[in-house]
This record gives structure tokens, C-alpha cells and sequence, in this order.
């Protein structure tokens, strides 16, 4: 399921790639040889201002709602499809449903998260979805999700 209520009136403003070429015009963003390990939506020209509920792409568990130094208000899903595990993290929002959205509760997919914003490190009011995968490893990724994690290209997700 889509992240954004009312996608329709969203666009993607990046898509999922690794890495950037090296050339100048990433460059000039600080972007060549990074990876965007996401999927960017935000409201079309005309729309913006306006709010844009951001809603479980999955039925999970939320495993991280709060505060990330990157990535502002981020909202954090675990969730188990065909025996692998992923995280679901829903990032930049402006604020989060405190009232739903509470750690280690399970949640189902499409209830309203929290509305799309521009906390952490954004530039402008985006929501940047990314989907990660288990893999069995003994390292750990992140502090605040057990486990070794991959991000994967979150596409097969959207409606
Ligand atoms: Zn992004």
C-alpha cells in the first residue's frame, strides 16, 4: 500500500537508486557514489501547504516512533511476509499519531502514522519511505532494530 493517503496527489521526487554516477550534477549535491536507499514523495506544486496523512504501507509492529538525527519523526514497522522479516521506516514527518503509533504495538496497514513533514535532514517537506530486509547476519545495522538489514527498492509496495 501506498504511504500517502492521498498519493495521488503526490509525486515521486526520488526513486530508489545506488549509487549515484559520479558525474557533475551529483556531485554538486554532495550525492556522486551515494546511495538514496528510498523512495521520495512530495505534494504536488499546487498542493503544497497542504496536509498529507502518511499511512502503514503494512500490518505490523512498530519497533521505533520517535526521534532519528537523519531522518526527523521517523515510524518504524517490522513486519513478517512469507517468513522474512522487514522494516517499513517512514521518515521526516512532521508529526506522529501519538494516540495509534506506540512502540511494540501492532498496528494494521492503512492507519494514519502521522503527517508528512520535513524534520532531520530534509530540505523540504518529503516523506522518504525505505524498506529493509533481514538478512542472517551476525552484525547489527541499527540501534534500535535487532538484527542485520538491507534496504531493498520499496516499489513493490506502492499501489
Ligand atoms: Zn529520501
Amino acid at each position: 500500500m501506498n504511504p500517502v493517503a492521498n498519493y495521488k496527489n503526490c509525486k515521486v521526487t526520488l526513486k530508489y537508486k545506488q549509487p549515484y554516477p559520479n558525474n557533475a550534477f551529483f556531485r554538486k549535491r554532495r550525492l556522486a557514489g551515494k546511495a538514496h536507499r528510498g523512495i521520495d514523495f512530495a505534494p504536488k506544486d499546487e498542493l503544497k501547504g497542504q496536509p498529507f496523512f502518511i499511512i502503514a504501507p503494512v500490518t505490523g509492529e512498530v519497533i521505533f516512533a520517535g526521534r532519528h538525527t537523519q531522518f526527523g519523526n521517523m515510524v518504524v514497522i517490522k513486519s513478517v511476509e512469507h517468513g522474512r522479516e522487514y522494516l517499513h521506516m517512514l521518515c521526516h514527518l512532521r508529526s506522529i499519531s501519538r494516540q495509534t503509533v506506540m512502540y511494540g504495538k501492532r498496528i494494521r496497514k492503512g492507519i494514519i502514522l502521522g503527517l508528512m513533514g520535513r524534520t532531520g535532514t530534509a530540505t523540504g517537506v518529503h516523506l522518504h519511505y525505505q524498506v529493509e530486509i533481514r538478512l542472517d547476519r551476525q552484525r547489527q545495522t541499527h540501534p534500535w532494530a535487532e538484527g542485520y538489514w538491507k534496504h531493498i527498492n520499496p516499489s513493490s509496495y506502492l499501489t
